[in-house]
């Protein structure tokens, strides 16, 4: 990537976007808005050392986690890893942009540490709290975490005006409790956070708009969406013997296995954790 760090690293978030997009605009072709994670071009060998070395440097890192680069994810994430018995955070393309400024890079690994400590990574969620769940999960973490940099992280990834709404102050009365600045349990948030859902008028009719790597059925058949142009959206067909494949391995990812869940963010279902309920996503 074509990058030119500051001699400084930056402190307040405006520049920092501006120097952001700058760099963005210099390695992606057309418009740079939103989350340009995906439109970034991938890590080299050298970036990608960089970016592990930095986090280990500026964060006291606990053995038990490790670093992945994750170049089809939207948002950092986290998971626990049966097989190795460990934690692994996902970093996106963008957080090697994110490290010159590091308040928010710490801020994104200090939000996955949340999750690994408050155990979101290895807790079974009733189907019906999947929505709410990530949610309840981040307000709590986020109650933890200074609120500036919060929100900076959550301005600079997905390119917000405002600060992050999954915060005590915002969230917890919007789902009718008291405001806890320490965080709620779980059980608590997630009981308020899931009525309040449910009460939302219309929801059942308002029908998800795909975004790309989304799996939707087409007549008898699935396509994988590849590309969004305003409303029309265009697909790529999926074979039987491909769907079969998909929907078991989508069993697995809804099962809660880890690994399935891993490889499917990592390969191709980019938008799954979303459909989990955003298990884990930041
Ligand atoms: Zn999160």
């Amino acid at each position: 990537m074509k990058i030119d760090f500051p001699q400084q690293p930056f402190t307040s978030i405006e520049p920092f976007k501006e120097w952001y997009f700058e760099q963005a605009a210099k390695n992606v072709q057309g418009s740079v808005k939103g989350n340009i994670t995906l439109k970034l071009p991938r890590w080299s060998e050298d970036e990608k050392k960089y970016v592990f070395e930095w986090c280990r440097k500026e964060i006291p890192f606990p053995k038990k986690v490790l670093l992945m680069y994750a170049p089809n994810a939207q948002t950092l994430y986290s998971y626990y890893n049966e097989s190795k018995n460990k934690y692994v955070i996902a970093l996106t393309t963008s957080f090697l942009l994110l490290t010159a400024m590091p308040s928010v890079a710490k801020a994104g690994i200090v939000h996955e540490f949340g999750h690994i400590l408050n155990g979101d990574c290895i807790r079974y969620i009733l189907p019906k709290y999947r929505k709410m769940s990530n949610e309840v999960y981040d307000v709590a973490i986020n109650a933890n975490i200074q609120r500036t940099d919060i929100d900076n992280l959550y301005k600079a990834l997905f390119d917000s005006k405002g600060g992050c709404p999954h915060v005590p102050n915002i969230a917890y009365p919007k789902w009718g409790l008291p405001i806890n600045e320490t965080g709620w349990s779980f059980e608590v948030a997630m009981d308020a956070a899931y009525k309040y859902d449910k009460e939302q008028p219309d929801k059942e009719t308002f029908t998800e708009t795909p975004i790309v790597g989304d799996i939707i059925r087409v007549g008898d058949d699935f396509g994988r969406v590849t590309k969004i142009d305003g409303s029309e959206v265009t697909t790529e067909r999926m074979d039987k013997q491909e769907a079969i494949d998909f929907l078991k391995r989508m069993k697995k990812v809804f099962d809660g296995d880890a690994d399935a869940i891993a490889e499917a963010i990592e390969t191709e279902y980019i938008n799954v954790i979303e459909k989990l309920g955003g298990q884990c996503s930041l």
